[in-house]
């Protein structure tokens, strides 16, 4: 269950992250191993594993997540551009089956990813 992942703990508060935002719906937080000078993580606060898994009533808040990356994206300075990752299951490099959303910036981003 996604419950049992370790971003389940992060949103239960049963172990430490460096928490920037959290709202009813969703929760941000910078990534423990960062890809770029700014990286961070919003992540759903209901159980969803994989961007595979998301239904249409789930409409609203992903839209509500994206919604948050472009609010942080500002406030951390990100004028220059960004990058919003979605790393979905084997092949794309899921390591985490609790949905997220990668917040990369602060450097240029080469493309395409490895
Ligand atoms: P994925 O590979 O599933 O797209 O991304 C999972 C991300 O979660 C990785 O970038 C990894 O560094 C991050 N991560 C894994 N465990 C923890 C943790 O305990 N705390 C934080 N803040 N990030 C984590």
């Amino acid at each position: 269950m996604s419950e049992d992942t370790i971003f389940g703990k992060i949103i239960r508060k049963e172990i430490p992250a460096d928490i920037i935002y959290e709202d009813e719906l969703c929760l941000a937080f910078r990534d423990i191993n960062p890809q770029a000078p700014t990286h961070i993580l919003v992540i759903p606060k209901k159980t969803i594993p994989r961007l595979a898994d998301i239904a249409d009533q789930d409409k609203e808040l992903l839209g509500h997540m994206l919604l948050t990356v472009k609010s942080i994206a500002e406030k951390e300075g990100l004028s220059n551009g960004y990058r919003v990752v979605i790393n979905t299951d084997e092949d794309g490099g899921q390591t985490v089956f609790h949905l997220h959303m990668h917040l990369l910036g602060g450097r240029s981003l080469s493309w395409p990813p490895g």
